[in-house]
């Protein structure tokens, strides 16, 4: 099968028809047309096999998390998704697997009305890059710049459980039978927090998905605000299943390094708590407090409230060539 006729027989027909898209796949470039009150913000992000994702993830998950992370970043920002290009680079042209790609592709973009408007088909290493735009009514998104100090640290979800799963996965912890598929599905099935990224507009400080691990995400926040913070460590918001299977501390540790949790986390002043709760409970999301902005220039950490060392590391790329 060539190149066009797979692109036609995959991509061209769609559930989702934007009314803001007027031209979509099959030409050279799309055309959308957004409204004058909203700002667009625009994302990339690839996702090469055996770096971020194991290669023996399933093509659905691979075409799931492919469109998370991306949407993941639009929520970080305040954006509502709207439209996706999608390169994908494969090493043979099969079919079943690009098949169960798209419904992880699709299930995504029809849940958040997002429109795939183009893309890109080569052949090599598996590799997928998606560029994800949404649109903020203008001068409200959120960014990573607002924290002041005495702001309140709000993480959505549970932390830890993906990274729980790929040392499973690496065989360095053995994850027992009944956690096993819950774990699992939060490194393949991530959920973006599409509606709660929304919500904080009105609400918080400052924002960030996270993606590389709580400390380090947080320190992104810290370095562009130009504050520090303390985290309670007896307050993150870990699962049974992480705990069971590392113990307290160690479950600490992987929830403050380990990466590819998906949730949202924001800052909000001590005034605009009571209706970021409020907002946020009524679009489904859990959310924790888990510590306090400061004038510091550092991440420090308590439990019991003694202070107490933070010993994790987090994951960056090519930090062993420029350590
Ligand atoms: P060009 O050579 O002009 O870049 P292509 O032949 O690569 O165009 O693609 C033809 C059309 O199919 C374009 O509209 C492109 O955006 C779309 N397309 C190609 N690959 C994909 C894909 N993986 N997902 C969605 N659309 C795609
Ligand atoms: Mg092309």
């Amino acid at each position: 099968m060539k190149e066009f006729e797979m692109i036609r027989r995959f991509f061209t027909e769609q559930v989702i028809k934007r009314k803001d898209v007027l031209l979509g796949i099959g030409d050279d470039c799309a055309i959308v047309s957004p409204s004058e009150r909203q700002n667009i913000a625009v994302t990339t992000d690839t996702l090469v096999a055996g770096v971020h994702f194991p290669h023996q993830t399933s093509a659905r998950a691979i075409g799931h998390k492919s469109i998370a992370v991306n949407l993941s970043d639009l929520a970080a920002m305040g954006a509502e998704p709207t439209w996706i290009s999608l390169a994908i680079t494969l090493p043979e042209a099969d079919l079943q697997w690009v098949e169960e790609f798209c419904v992880g592709v699709f299930e995504l973009c029809e849940f958040y009305n997002v429109q795939l408007i183009g893309g890109d088909t080569t052949q090599g290493p598996l590799s997928i890059t998606v560029t994800a735009q949404g649109l903020i009514p203008k001068a409200k998104h959120l960014s990573r710049s607002g924290a002041k100090a005495g702001d309140w640290v709000y993480v959505t979800g549970e932390i830890g459980d993906a990274a729980l799963a790929l040392k499973h996965i690496f065989n360095e912890v053995v994850v027992e039978a009944e956690y096993l598929d819950s774990v699992r599905k939060r490194l393949d099935y991530p959920r973006p927090r599409v509606l709660a990224g929304q919500a904080l507009r009105e609400y918080a400080s400052s924002a960030i998905d996270l993606s590389d691990g709580l400390l380090a995400d947080l320190g992104h926040i810290c370095e562009a605000s130009n504050v520090g913070a303390n985290i309670v460590l007896d307050d993150l918001p870990i699962s049974n299943a992480l705990r069971d299977t590392v113990g307290l501390e160690k479950a600490c540790e992987i929830a403050l390094a380990g990466g590819d949790d998906y949730e949202l986390l924001f800052t909000v002043c001590e005034d605009n708590k009571v209706g970021m709760e409020t907002a946020l409970a009524n679009t489904g999301n859990t959310i924790t407090c888990i510590g306090q902005i400061n004038r510091s220039a550092k991440i420090t950490s308590t439990l019991n409230s003694k202070s107490v060392p933070i010993r994790a590391k987090s994951f960056e790329h090519f930090a062993s060539s420029t350590d």
